[in-house]
């Protein structure tokens, strides 16, 4: 974001991340048709870090390409990789921060 580069200390911790094993895909029939499916690997929430952990190195390996923008929400603060079309995408989520915005300009709008 601040066009700076990644150090090397910094990807040793995603990395210790990275060798918790997130789980696997498995081949599941759901009535007609066949799908893959995440499992998730048993005991604890490690895997969800490991997803985390991941989504970071694969912005780190895409590094410009990764379309990494931050939440037009100033208080929000939050990152979010910008897969639209127009990649003009501002906000972390339209439900929570985009529609804040937007109540708070209509309240502005009609205040007088
Ligand atoms: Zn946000």
């Amino acid at each position: 974001m601040r066009k700076e580069g990644i150090a090397r200390e910094w990807a040793e911790p995603i990395n210790q991340i990275l060798r918790i094993t997130e789980g696997h895909d498995e081949l599941v029939f759901g009535g007609n048709l066949w799908k893959m499916e995440f499992q998730a690997r048993e005991g604890g929430l490690d895997w969800l870090l490991a997803a985390v952990a991941r989504s970071a190195a694969e912005i780190i390996v895409e590094g410009a390409q990764a379309r990494l923008r931050i939440c037009a929400n100033p208080a929000c603060g939050l990152f979010f990789t910008d897969n639209s079309r127009t990649q003009r995408r501002r906000w972390c989520s339209m439900a929570i921060c985009g529609n804040r915005h937007k109540v708070a300009s209509f309240a502005r709008r009609h205040a007088s």
